[in-house]
């Protein structure tokens, strides 16, 4: 006989907040965990920040024999129906969850693998990188939800026993029976694909605010080390690889917008354009004041991301097409408005 296995949601809690207030592991919004429970699927709901996990209720509880049986149908763009009534939706992510066989499903944009995952040949790097026992795949990009949700489907129907998979310019996926295991296979993981920044000196750390003629002012943007996004190769890197990975183009733009001299931002401005970030060309980066937690922590984590690349290594970013995708997409404006 076999017992069933029941998840203490005070271990996911506390799992979350732990992870969620490491900006090494989790940004803002960004990120989603959930746990298998008879017919429901605990999911944390779109929008709303791991890191919150003990203060507030972030989870939704959805009807998991549904979505297996449209999975098994072949049908990724199911809407889950809610089994307890919420205001909230459930996340953008939750068929890849329903589909994974494991207990508790973790899925995350942890700054180390992603700066991996962003490399133009992350696959062999990675190969090279993970030496232990342990079932991992790569997945290409596919655009978050449905496209997501259906490649995974088919990585884990060839290798069902898979523990992690690592998604190409965008996170990583963890399966496991309990919480130890999920924290025993993202240690491992970590500790595999370590990374060093390659940046150590800060330069113009505290450049001055900015005011506008009309009273309005440009606030340098108050994370440590940001400013060096506004020198040198790192300055470069804004315009080639500036669409890196999902987040990061739904909390920021498009495109970066960049100035090589405060009087052409000014300029700018006088023409009736009001950019929010700006980073401009060997002085810093500055953003209006209303500028949200949630987009610092996304710039905060590109920055992280950058720092780790060797300057001639070549990296791999979405395109137009992917990045439109994601700009014009109903359910990431929601979380965005949601995630503030
Ligand atoms: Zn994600």
């Amino acid at each position: 006989m076999t017992l069933k296995k029941t998840i203490s949601r005070e271990s996911i809690v506390d799992y979350c907040a732990h992870i969620g207030a490491n900006p090494m592991l989790v940004q803002g919004a960004g990120g989603n965990i959930s746990w298998k429970d008879d017919e429901i699927l605990w999911i944390k709901a779109s929008g709303t920040w791991l890191a919150n996990a003990k203060e507030k209720d972030i989870f939704t509880a959805v009807d998991l024999f549904d979505l297996q049986r449209e999975v098994r149908k072949g049908n990724y763009s199911v809407t889950p129906k809610l089994k307890r009534k919420s205001l909230l939706r459930p996340s953008i992510e939750t068929i890849l969850h329903a589909l994974m066989p494991h207990k508790i499903v973790l899925h995350i944009h942890a700054i180390e693998p992603l700066s991996y995952l962003v490399r133009a040949d992350c696959e062999q790097q990675i190969k090279n990188k993970i030496t232990a026992d342990i079932s991992w795949e790569m997945v290409s990009y596919q655009k978050p939800g449905e496209a997501l949700a259906k490649a995974v489907a088919e990585k884990i129907s060839k290798a069902p026993d898979t523990k992690i998979l690592l998604l190409q310019n965008h996170g990583i996926v963890i399966g496991g029976s309990d919480i130890k295991e999920i924290e025993k296979f993202l240690t491992q993981l970590l500790s595999m694909l370590k990374l060093q920044p390659f940046l150590g000196a800060f330069i113009n750390e505290n450049p001055a605010p900015i005011l506008i003629t009309n009273g309005k002012s440009y606030i340098p943007v108050p994370i440590p080390g940001i400013h060096n996004l506004a020198f040198s190769h790192l300055f470069k890197r804004l315009r080639t690889d500036w669409g890196l990975y999902p987040d990061h183009v739904v909390f920021l733009g498009p495109e970066p917008i960049c100035y090589d001299s405060v009087s052409l931002l000014i300029e700018d401005i006088e023409k009736g354009n009001s950019p929010e970030l700006v980073f401009l060309k060997e002085i810093g980066v500055y953003s209006k004041p209303e500028f949200s937690v949630a987009k610092q922590l996304q710039l905060q984590c590109y920055y992280e991301v950058l720092i780790r690349q060797p300057q001639d290594v070549l990296l791999h970013s979405l395109d137009k097409q992917q990045i439109s995708e994601l700009i014009d997409w109903e359910a990431e404006k929601y979380r965005q408005l949601i995630s503030k």
